[in-house]
């Protein structure tokens, strides 16, 4: 019996959004399974921290109960969550506040936009964009068009250069972590509509509960936390400190540059970098769930989270994360307190700096033709998943998890 298993079992390196999938799948397969984590817990880029009082998300991120792989997987109930107002609310050049609502969930405030300076035409392309992208069919979405840069494919849809730049460029340059619209088409219009379908929001506990809720599902003994694989062999894994595993399959989930690295085989594609700084504000209650944007592009987001879910910050405290491109510079918490001060209306000065949270390999570049998945099988018994296979997202690495569970069940069954 134990020869019978250990020639089925599987280690999966890395318990990430993808680790955890895949092996949530093989052990339902009735594999047994060893999910090898570096770390001193999972969830990889989506966990959260204590800090003071408060939960530090590592680096912002928003949680969006469209995506197919959260329907099927997750227990929304038990991830208390709160959502985000439905909408942007943009910093524009002149300082005022332009609040962009969806349409499609406010149709009484649609009028708004009007009165806030959108023009009829670009209303009208937002619109029509919106429309085919929440009511074809995903796998239209995927396959239709010629793939081409976001920019052009919003110059097609018939927006005014004036609506991308204060709208859909500081918007999306939060979503895929870049400026010039250069993402894939077809990776926008499923994101599009992923956020027309869904909620964004946050669960109660931090970004954190979503794989902690992935891994309570795993059989007991499952995890390995702090065990960090240095080698693939010909029998198996070689960890840090805990020798060699044997393996009649590794699928390594671990992020881009660790993959690269223990398959030398693979070439993972350039990965965007983001950094998000934390703030304890004396109390800004009251300012809504909002995502605001900033036309001039100091910063790419900001938020005050305590606002989405009040336990984010201690009680009679306020929490904002503001969020910028790249590795920032030391100092750029207290450059931002300027931008803020303007967006919130309140005196910064005091504002104290929680965290900073510097993600380097936060999403792929998702640069047209992107692949919208790709197979896990590397060579014999060596299989590789996580965003960098699928799109840079929850939906895209739980995919990509499940896909190398069905490619690894699939092989053992020959
Ligand atoms: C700041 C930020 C904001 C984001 N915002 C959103 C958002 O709003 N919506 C959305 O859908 N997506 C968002 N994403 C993207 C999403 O979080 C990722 O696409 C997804 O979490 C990637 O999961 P993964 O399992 O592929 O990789 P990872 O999460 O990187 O998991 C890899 C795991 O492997 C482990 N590991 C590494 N090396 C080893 C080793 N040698 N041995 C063992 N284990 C190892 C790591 O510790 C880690 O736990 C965001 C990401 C970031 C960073």
């Amino acid at each position: 019996m134990r020869t019978h298993e250990a020639k089925r079992n599987v280690v999966v390196v890395g318990a990430g959004l993808a680790g955890l999938a895949c092996a949530r799948d093989l052990a339902a397969g009735g594999v047994p399974v060893q999910l090898l984590e570096a770390g001193d817990a999972v969830g990889g880029r989506v966990r959260s921290d204590r800090v003071h009082g408060c939960v530090i998300d590592r680096g912002f991120q928003v949680f969006n109960t469209s995506y197919p792989q959260v329907k099927a997987r997750m227990d929304l109930r038990a991830l208390r969550l709160s959502p985000f107002t439905p909408g942007v609310v943009t910093h524009t050049g002149d300082g005022r506040l332009r609040r962009l609502v969806d349409p499609g969930r406010r149709p009484r405030e649609a009028r708004d936009l009007l009165a806030a300076g959108v023009s009829p035409r670009d209303l009208a392309a937002l619109g029509a964009l919106s429309a085919r992208d929440v009511f074809a069919p995903a796998a239209l979405l995927r396959r239709s068009g010629r793939e081409r840069t976001t920019g052009a494919a919003l110059r097609r849809a018939g927006f005014s250069e004036r609506f991308v730049e204060e709208f859909f460029r500081p918007f999306l340059a939060g979503v895929f972590l870049e400026d010039e619209l250069e993402t894939s088409s077809r990776v926008f219009h499923l994101v599009w509509r992923s956020m027309l379908r869904g909620t964004l929001c946050l669960p109660a506990d931090g970004i954190g509960a979503v794989p902690r809720q992935l891994a309570d599902g795993l059989p007991p003994g499952a995890v390995r936390l702090e065990t960090a694989v240095t080698a693939l062999t010909d029998d198996g894994v070689l960890t840090e400190g805990h020798g060699e595993l044997p393996a009649a399959a590794v699928v390594v989930a671990t992020g881009p540059g660790v993959a690269g690295r223990l398959l030398p085989s693979l070439t993972p594609p350039p990965y965007r970098t983001v950094t998000t700084c934390y703030h304890l504000a004396p109390d800004l209650r009251g300012r809504g769930p909002d995502l605001v944007t900033d036309v001039a592009r100091r910063f790419l987001n900001t938020c005050v989270l305590s606002e989405v879910s009040p336990g984010y910050a201690p009680a009679g405290l306020s929490l904002v994360a503001t969020s910028v491109l790249g590795a920032a510079a030391p100092g750029t918490g207290k450059a931002l307190l300027g931008p803020l001060a303007e967006v919130y209306g309140a005196q910064t000065s005091g504002w104290e700096e929680v965290a900073v949270r510097t993600v380097e390999e936060a999403l792929p570049a998702m640069t047209a033709p992107w692949p919208l998945s790709r197979s896990t099988r590397l060579e014999p018994g060596r299989y590789v998943c996580g965003d960098h296979r699928a799109t840079g997202s929850v939906q895209g690495a739980l995919a990509s998890g499940a896909r190398a569970a069905r490619e690894v069940l699939a092989d053992l069954a020959r």
